[in-house]
């Protein structure tokens, strides 16, 4: 839950998934918390609590159903978009969530009861690199990435105009060709 990385990620994720819209990108760096809210909203899921044994988001935040619901994220964007390369581009948005809360992980700097992300449900050991550790990280991780991520999708978006407009200016015969390069 390292809310400002996950941003940085979605806004970046439009250099590499232009049809994609960047909302969709945005919120699909965020899927695994929405999975969260949901499971936390039905009781599945609950905050670590200091002096609590129990193994955290174990239906959201494990790697193992991280990696499901990226696959399953993926499914669905590759049939709405009718393309399989907007599928593997969606999931691998959805799980570069996983990623980064694997680096930024135990965040006990913000959150002294974090105990790290688990690889599958409870009992299974609980991994992350602990960026967010010191308050140094979490300025870093949070500031840096929305900082990098905001600067590539600038880039990203000026690129798609100057393509736009590069087509636009070809005869219509050139267009169809370019449109299927
Ligand atoms: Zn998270």
């Amino acid at each position: 839950m390292a809310g400002l990385a996950h941003l940085g990620v979605g806004l970046a994720a439009k250099r590499i998934a232009p049809q994609i819209p960047v909302g969709c990108l945005v919120l699909g760096a965020y899927a695994l918390d929405v999975v969260w809210c949901a499971f936390a909203a039905a009781g599945l899921e609950q905050y670590p609590k200091a002096g609590v044994v129990g193994t955290p988001a174990v239906w959201d935040h494990s790697l193992f159903m991280a990696a499901v619901w990226s696959v399953l994220a993926g499914l669905v964007a590759a049939w709405i978009g009718r393309k399989t390369r907007i599928g593997v581009v969606f999931g691998l948005v959805v799980f570069s969530h996983w990623v980064v809360d694997f680096i930024t992980h135990p965040m006990t700097a913000v959150f002294p009861p974090d105990t790290g992300l688990p690889l599958w449900f409870h009992g299974s050991p609980l991994v992350g690199l602990g960026l967010y550790r010191h308050m140094f990280g979490v300025y870093a991780g949070e500031f840096g990435t929305l900082a990098l991520g905001t600067t590539v999708y600038i880039l990203a978006r000026r690129r798609l105009k100057r393509m736009s407009a590069q087509a636009a200016a070809l005869p219509v015969s050139e267009q169809g060709r370019h449109e299927c390069l």
